[in-house]
């Protein structure tokens, strides 16, 4: 077993960090107070990403990508989401990320062409349309959305809601039942029976294109709009959410890192009663409880990542980080916020939007309960050790 970083990993996180240090966070407080300047600052930092051999880690050389294995890519992923603009300005953010390992997997040669080279490039974004009001949600199978043969192509009828980057996205990747199944559908923007009806006002406000409500309705697509086989969409959505549950986890932990090191610098400067934050032993045991549990929640995502690296599925493991990961960086937050006191709930330091920001990932891509479900069945039905 071996936990030590080699040296080019090492000098890549060296390098990220600076990125980060030097160019993304002093940008955060400028997307803050305008969050619709949040694009363009993304695609500033995009080019300097590009300048810095930084842009876009998660896909192979020949699509511009870094080409990194899946346990540098866990590194990489930290590091920059110890910024919300992180992710974004390497091009590696969701929903984007996700769908980018789905195309380069299942697409045919002409869809890669079309949607993959663009969007790896930075050019477009897109959006993964699954989630259904009373239809698919935390149980995909109830999936409502249909597809109708007509001719060579087909029919899409239906709703999505929370379809993440849905504003501005250049095309979706659609889930929806045809007759040999669910199966995704590569849609257009100006498809004329695509509309987007609204973005839904949440609490999070930091994903680019927000979260969309859409219509289908009369949506027409010829068959080359088909990704993969049809039928097999369930698959390919596994195939696509094992993995991007990951690279979220690898995100996030660095968002909790980063609420635990503007915890500290806060402790060791603030007085109260005769002393440091610092010198408080219940507040030694919040920065104590932070630091256990992001280093578990680490080492939880470089094993499912090393796994990957050997081309083994992680469904188990991926939904074990998933709870886990998600639950430790809402506690990191939280705990980093109460230490800040005021100062925490202001926007002057970005712990208030933190909070926002990482509460959702306890729901999405399958809320905690659901993965609990799915790992205790596992594990008393086909007789896993702990
Ligand atoms: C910020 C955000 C971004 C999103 N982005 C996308 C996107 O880009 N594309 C997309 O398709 N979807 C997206 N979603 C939707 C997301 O995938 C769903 O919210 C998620 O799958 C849960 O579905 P639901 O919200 O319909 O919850 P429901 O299915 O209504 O479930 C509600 C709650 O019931 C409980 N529950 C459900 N099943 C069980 C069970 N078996 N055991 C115990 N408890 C259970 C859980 O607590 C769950 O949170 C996003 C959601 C959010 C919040």
């Amino acid at each position: 077993m071996d936990f030590g970083l080699d040296r080019e990993t090492e000098a890549l996180r060296e390098r990220v960090r600076a990125f980060l240090e030097e160019a993304v966070i002093p940008r955060e407080a400028e997307a803050a107070r305008n969050l619709d300047r949040l694009e363009a600052i993304a695609r500033e930092l995009q080019a300097e990403a590009k300048e810095r051999g930084l842009f876009l880690p998660h896909m192979p050389k020949e699509l511009g990508g870094l080409g990194l294995s899946w346990r540098q890519l866990a590194v990489v992923l930290e590091e920059a989401g110890r910024s919300l603009l992180g992710p974004r300005a390497l091009n590696a953010a969701a929903p984007d990320e996700g769908n980018m390992h789905l195309l380069h997997k299942v697409a045919s040669p002409e869809q890669k062409r079309r949607y993959l080279e663009p969007l790896a490039a930075g050019e477009v974004r897109s959006a993964f349309a699954m989630t259904e009001p009373m239809g698919a949600g935390a149980d995909p199978t109830l999936l409502k959305t249909t597809a109708r043969r007509k001719g060579r192509g087909f029919v899409l009828e239906g709703r999505k809601w929370f379809t993440t980057g849905a504003e501005g996205a250049a095309f979706f990747l659609v889930l929806a039942r045809a007759e040999e199944g669910p199966t995704i559908f590569l849609v257009d923007r100006e498809n004329p029976g695509l509309k987007l009806v609204r973005t839904i006002p949440t609490m999070d406000h930091w994903s680019l294109g927000g979260h969309g409500e859409l219509v289908l309705e009369g949506c027409e697509v010829g068959e080359e709009a088909v990704l993969g086989e049809v039928g097999k969409g369930f698959e390919y959505a596994e195939l696509r959410l094992d993995p991007a549950r990951l690279t979220h986890c690898m995100r996030w932990l660095g968002v909790g890192v980063r609420a635990t090191e503007l915890a500290q610098e806060y402790a060791l400067k603030r007085e109260s009663f005769g002393k440091k934050l610092a010198e408080h032993q219940g507040v030694q045991f919040m920065i104590a409880d932070s630091h256990m549990e992001l280093h578990a929640a680490r080492l939880m995502v470089w094993h499912a990542a090393w796994k990957l690296d050997r081309g083994e599925r992680i469904r188990h493991e991926a939904s074990m980080a998933k709870v886990f990961v998600s639950e430790a960086v809402n506690r990191a937050v939280d705990r980093a916020l109460q230490i800040t006191g005021a100062l925490g709930v202001s926007e002057d330091i970005p712990l208030s939007i933190f909070y926002r920001e990482v509460r959702p990932f306890r729901i999405y891509d399958g809320p905690s309960e659901v993965h609990r479900a799915s790992v205790g069945k596992r594990a008393l039905f086909k007789g896993l050790r702990p």
